[in-house]
C-alpha cells in the first residue's frame, strides 16, 4: 500500500491536481447526468463526456501556470453565484427573526433583527444612516 502512495504521489508530481473549477465541472456533469435521464439526448451524453475528459485532463496536466489562470476565471464568475445562494439560503433559514437588506449607499448586504415599522440603520461599512421598513 506504502508503495503504491508513493508511486502515485511521484505520478502526480509537477501535476496540477484538483481544483474549485475540477469539483464545479463534476457537479455540472452530475447535473447533466440527471437531466440526461429524463430527457435522453445524445448531445448530452457528448457533453458529460468531454467534461469528464477535460478534467481528467486538467488534473494531470503539467501546465500548472495555465490551469491556474482557467480557476480563478471560473472563481470569478463562481463566487458571486455562490454568495448570492449562500444569503438566498440565509434569509429562508432565519425568516423568523432576521430580515436582509441592502446599505443604499455602499451596497452591502446587511443582517438585521425583525423588527416591524420604520427604523434608520447605520450601516457598519460606510457609516452612514438609511431608512428601512420592515413590513412584517
Ligand atoms: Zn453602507
Amino acid at each position: 500500500m506504502g508503495k503504491l502512495r508513493a508511486r502515485l504521489i511521484s505520478f502526480m508530481y509537477g501535476r496540477y491536481g484538483v481544483d474549485q473549477l475540477y469539483y464545479g465541472m463534476l457537479v455540472l456533469s452530475l447535473v447533466i447526468m440527471v437531466i440526461n435521464a429524463f430527457v435522453r439526448f445524445f448531445v448530452l451524453d457528448l457533453l458529460v463526456w468531454a467534461i469528464l475528459v477535460l478534467m481528467i485532463f486538467r488534473t494531470f496536466s503539467r501546465n500548472i501556470y495555465k490551469r491556474r489562470l482557467e480557476n480563478q476565471r471560473f472563481l470569478k464568475f463562481w463566487r458571486p453565484v455562490k454568495s448570492k445562494f449562500s444569503i438566498t439560503f440565509a434569509r429562508i433559514k432565519e425568516f423568523r427573526t432576521k430580515r436582509y437588506r441592502k446599505c443604499s449607499h455602499c451596497k452591502a448586504m446587511l443582517r438585521l433583527p425583525r423588527k416591524t415599522g420604520k427604523h434608520v440603520v447605520n450601516c457598519p461599512r460606510c457609516h452612514r444612516d438609511f431608512d428601512v421598513r420592515v413590513l412584517w
